[in-house]
C-alpha cells in the first residue's frame, strides 16, 4: 500500500493510473478503521482496479462542543488493517494541506435541502463541513465511484443530491452497515459507550426495527409510532435525539402514500451519540 500525505504527490501517481485507464474507487474515512469500514474497502475492489482510502478527521463537521480533539486517531493500526484488506492507497493529509488557508476562509458546498433536518438540526453545519470535504476528496483523486455507508444515512442523502446538482462523474454507491452480533451499528464513537450502558444501547435499533415491522403490516399512524419508540428507548435511560420516519430519497416527513421509507433515530447515551437507521419498502 502506498501511503500519500500531500495532494500534489498523490496526484501525480493517480494520474499515471489514470492515463492508464485504470477505474478508481474511493472510500473516504475518519479512520479509528473498523469492519464496516473494511466492508466499504472489499466492496471498492470487487468494481474497481485500484482503491483509495482517506483518513482525515475534519474538523470543518465538527461543532466547538464536539469531540474532535478526542476523536480516536489510530493510524498505526489503521495502516495494519488497510494493509491487510488489500487497500492500494492510503490519502492521509493534515489540517494544513486540506484547509491551507485555514477553516474560517475556506469556500464551502452547501447542499440546501435535507442538511437542517435530522441530525443537521442537532449539529448545524455539519452537513457543509462534509460537504466541502467530501467534494475536495472527489477533486484531488477524481474517482470513477466512492462508496459510503448506509449506516450514515442521511450523510449518504446528502451526498448523492450533491453530485446530482453539481453534476459530478461519480457513481456513488452505498454499502450496508456492519454491526456486532448483537445489532448495535459498528461506528468509532462506540468506545464512548460506558460498560454499564452498552447491553442496554441496542435499544436504538430495536425501536426503530418495531416501527419498520409496523410500517410493513399497515399502521400509517407515524407520529404515534415515533412517540412508542422514543418512549421505549427514554425507559432504558437514554435521552432521544430524534426518530422520524422519512421518505427515504428526499428525507421530508414520510406521507401515507409513501412507496420507501427510512427510519431515522439518534439517542444520546452518557457520553456518545449513536444514530441508526431502518428502511422498508413497500411492494
Ligand atoms: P467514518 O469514518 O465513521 O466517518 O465513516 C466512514 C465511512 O464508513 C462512511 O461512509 C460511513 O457511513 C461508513 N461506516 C461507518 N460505520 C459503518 C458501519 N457500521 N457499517 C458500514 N459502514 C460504516
Amino acid at each position: 500500500m502506498k501511503i500519500f500525505h500531500t495532494i500534489n504527490g498523490f496526484r501525480n501517481n493517480l494520474s499515471v493510473d489514470r492515463c492508464q485507464g485504470l477505474r478508481i474507487g474511493l472510500v473516504p474515512t475518519m479512520g479509528n478503521l473498523h469492519d464496516g469500514h473494511l466492508a466499504l474497502l472489499e466492496q471498492s475492489k470487487q468494481t474497481n482496479d485500484i482503491t483509495v482510502c482517506s483518513i482525515f478527521v475534519n474538523a470543518l463537521q465538527f461543532n466547538l462542543n464536539e469531540d474532535w480533539d478526542k476523536y480516536p486517531r489510530t493510524y498505526d493500526t489503521d495502516c495494519e488493517k488497510l494493509r491487510n484488506a488489500g487497500c492500494d492507497y492510503l490519502f492521509h493529509p493534515d489540517d494544513t494541506e486540506m484547509y491551507p488557508n485555514g477553516l474560517d476562509t475556506q469556500s464551502r458546498v452547501i447542499c440546501p435541502t435535507m442538511t437542517d433536518v435530522l441530525c443537521g438540526a442537532t449539529r448545524p453545519g455539519h452537513f457543509e463541513g462534509v460537504t466541502t470535504v467530501v467534494s475536495k476528496l472527489f477533486n484531488i483523486v477524481q474517482p470513477d465511484e466512492a462508496i459510503f455507508g448506509i449506516k450514515d444515512y442521511q450523510q449518504l442523502a446528502v451526498i448523492r443530491r450533491m453530485v446530482e446538482d453539481l453534476c459530478l462523474p461519480i457513481k456513488i454507491s452505498e454499502a450496508p452497515v456492519y454491526r456486532e452480533s448483537d445489532g448495535l451499528a459498528m461506528s468509532s464513537r462506540n468506545r464512548y459507550i460506558s460498560e454499564n450502558e452498552r447491553p442496554r444501547v441496542t435499544i436504538l435499533k430495536e425501536s426503530l426495527d418495531w416501527i419498520a415491522t409496523q410500517i410493513t403490516s399497515g399502521n400509517r399512524n407515524f407520529s404515534e409510532l415515533e412517540f412508542e419508540a422514543k418512549r421505549r428507548i427514554e425507559k432504558e435511560g437514554f435521552s432521544v435525539d430524534y426518530v422520524t420516519c422519512s421518505q427515504s430519497k428526499t428525507l421530508e416527513l414520510a406521507a401515507n402514500d409513501d412507496i420507501e421509507i427510512t427510519v431515522l433515530g439518534a439517542m444520546f447515551t452518557e457520553s456518545a451519540r449513536l444514530i441508526d437507521n431502518v428502511s422498508v419498502r413497500m411492494i
